[in-house]
């Protein structure tokens, strides 16, 4: 859900993200194809006009049939979804009371988590975390669970947020180090870990990055093509971001909808850092940017399937 400037606007959007759902799917091996809805709004509802709002919006997902099945993503939460329930049982990712898996922050992070570890794997010869510096942006949901998950592994943790204080209260529980937003280049890392915005992988950016890995959740982080090829230029590592945030998606789809146990859960998040692996090798070989190689891969599924 989101303020946009024009209808067709919002409609560019959702075949983007649609596009993004379905390589995210195709790549985490899930048998569904992938897609996004859109809500276009004036401004960002709440209360009873929020409620009528998602209650119309589950009506037009039942109409669907199980074709389409919904989840929440910018400006939408749990809450939300388990109104949208009151209408449809086609869509992921209620409440725990509600019966539904709940906050996919955690098992994003989770999959964040293999993902850097297999980056590091794949430069550096070693996985362990132990001593290695990793700057998260965003202290969200995905990028507070990520830090924890860091410093319980040994890392060194610094943690940025434009909400100073957000940032400060998680650097202050996981033992690291707040930074400001403005000044994240000022600082070297092992890993750049990207779980705020999009757009942040640029070829004004790119140049100024000073870590060997880029690996964090955030959603459409290259703003063209050219800086995949950049980061490939500069011998920086990038984990193309519909891999490596895969699984907040993997949870809800394998917990939900495929009825996996919390073993089968572990083992799906894990093969997040199997197919990064795949992709680095597949970039390597081809001479392409990790970006085109996870595109290459994605193509070989869906054609597969
Ligand atoms: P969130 O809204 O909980 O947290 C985002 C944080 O980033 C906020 O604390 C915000 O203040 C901060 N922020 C915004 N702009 C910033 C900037 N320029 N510099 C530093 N900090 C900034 O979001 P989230 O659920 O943690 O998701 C983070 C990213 O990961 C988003 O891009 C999201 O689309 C993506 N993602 C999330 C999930 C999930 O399961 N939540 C899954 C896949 C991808």
């Amino acid at each position: 859900m989101k303020v946009y400037a024009t209808p067709a606007d919002a409609l560019e959007d959702a075949m983007r993200l649609s596009g993004a759902m379905t390589r995210k799917l195709a790549v985490a091996g899930l048998p569904f194809g992938g897609g996004k809805a859109v809500i276009a709004v004036r401004e960002i509802p709440s209360g009873e006009h929020r409620r009528a709002l998602f209650l119309r919006y589950g009506e037009l997902v039942a109409a669907l049939g199980g074709t389409y099945r919904t989840s929440s993503d910018m400006n939408t939460n749990e809450a939300d979804m388990d109104v949208i329930a009151e209408r449809t049982e086609y869509v992921f990712g209620r409440s725990t009371e509600a019966g539904g898996s709940g906050n996919p922050a955690p098992p994003t992070a989770a999959g964040v988590l293999h993902g850097i570890r297999a980056s590091l794997g794949y430069v550096r010869g070693s996985d362990d975390l132990e001593g290695r510096t990793i700057l998260v942006q965003g202290a969200g949901g995905v990028g507070s669970s990520l830090a924890e998950r860091l410093a319980a592994a040994g890392a060194t943790v610094l943690v940025t947020d434009i909400d100073v204080e957000r940032a400060r209260v998680v650097a202050a529980r996981v033992g690291g180090t707040a930074v400001p937003a403005a000044e994240i280049f000022k600082y070297e890392s092992d890993v750049y870990a990207p779980c705020a915005v999009g757009g942040v992988l640029s070829t004004e950016t790119v140049p100024r990055l000073r870590c060997r890995i880029v690996a964090g959740s955030a959603n459409n982080q290259l703003t063209h093509p050219e800086a995949a090829e950049l980061l490939r230029a500069r011998g920086i590592l990038y984990a193309p971001d519909y891999v490596i945030n895969g699984g907040g998606a993997i949870a809800l789809v394998g917990l939900e909808q495929l009825g996996w146990t919390t073993g089968e859960l572990d083992a799906g998040l894990e093969r997040i850092g199997q197919t990064l692996r795949q992709i680095y090798e597949r970039s390597d070989e081809l001479g392409v940017s990790t970006a085109a190689a996870a595109d290459v891969l994605a193509d070989e599924r869906l054609q597969a399937a």
